[in-house]
């Protein structure tokens, strides 16, 4: 999906392969998500899950 190295918005560490990360964006306003990759290298902030706020990842495995 990337193809250049990514970094993480907020640590500037290196996302590592498979690493597990969010996307903070705007959504493309035009043709959806046909545009989502483009809009990704402009706009879009990776966040890794270290740094990602964890109070929602937390209640979503609450059951795990
Ligand atoms: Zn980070």
């Amino acid at each position: 999906m990337f193809t250049s190295k990514a970094h993480c918005y907020l640590c500037k560490r290196e996302i590592q392969p498979y690493e597990e990360i969010y996307v903070k964006m705007r959504y493309p306003k035009s043709k959806g998500f046909t545009e989502i990759k483009a809009f990704l290298k402009n706009e879009g902030n990776i966040i890794c899950i270290n740094c990602f706020p964890t109070e929602s990842v937390n209640a979503r495995n609450q059951s795990q």
